[in-house]
């Protein structure tokens, strides 16, 4: 048994009641809400360890909801898992852009949907600072203050560019950045570089570091992301 909390915003009746009897079959405790504002009233009150957004909800849209808890600093964190009815790519790419962690097609077997809320709350757990400060995901360890990088415990040597692009990865795993936003985040809004170096600069460090080059995913078109 769990104590997890999940939130689930979803406003059509019958979907709302299998995820409730899904997520509460498998051990985790539920809020649930149809509205957007209630939603984010409910993080508040409650906070939750996980969200599970509808998208396309009467009032306040579950993108917005998704930006504004990403955009604030005490939910940041919070895992979100965007629920798609069209399935389509657009809809995907505006979800993670928004912070999303992961989403699921509608419609969806139950035991898909817990299955990525298992992974979704691991990676979380995993992102979070630890004592010391590292962050860690799989078997990667950053440690920002002392600008090392630990695979299988074993230190690994990267340039300045090259920790920046990781350490930004790491900061939102699941979610798909640009190679624009990678540029600001790596070196400030004036820095002259192009997307095409920092597909370099992840070439490069992908082969730097070895078994877990896995964990960077190439998003065609778009960017990159953390995760699988
Ligand atoms: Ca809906």
């Amino acid at each position: 048994m769990s104590d997890e909390l999940i939130l689930v915003v979803e406003d059509e009746e019958d979907i709302q009641e299998l995820l409730e009897y899904a997520l509460t079959n498998a051990g985790f405790r539920v809020d649930v809400t149809d509205r957007g504002e209630e939603a984010l009233e409910l993080v508040d009150e409650n906070n939750p360890d996980l969200v599970v957004l509808d998208l396309m909800l009467p009032g306040l849209d579950g993108l917005e909801v998704c930006r504004r808890l990403k955009q604030n600093d005490r939910t940041r964190h919070l895992p979100v898992i965007i629920l798609t009815a069209k399935g389509e790519e657009e809809d995907i790419i505006a979800g993670f852009n928004a912070g999303a962690d992961d989403y699921v097609n509608k419609p969806f077997s139950p035991k898909v949907l817990l299955a990525r809320v298992a992974a979704v709350l691991r990676r979380s757990a995993d992102s979070r600072p630890d004592a010391e400060g590292a962050v860690a995901y799989g078997e990667m360890r950053l440690h920002p203050g002392r600008f090392e990088v630990h695979v299988d415990g074993q230190p690994v040597t990267l340039t300045h560019t090259e920790f920046r692009i990781l350490q930004f990865l790491l900061s939102r795993p699941g979610w798909v950045f640009s190679r624009n936003q990678i540029v600001k985040a790596v070196h400030g809004d004036d820095y002259p570089v192009t997307g095409r170096s920092i597909d370099v600069q992840v070439a490069s460090l992908r082969k730097k570091l070895g078994d877990a080059a896995q964990y960077i995913t190439t998003i065609r078109g778009v960017g990159y992301k953390l995760g699988e």
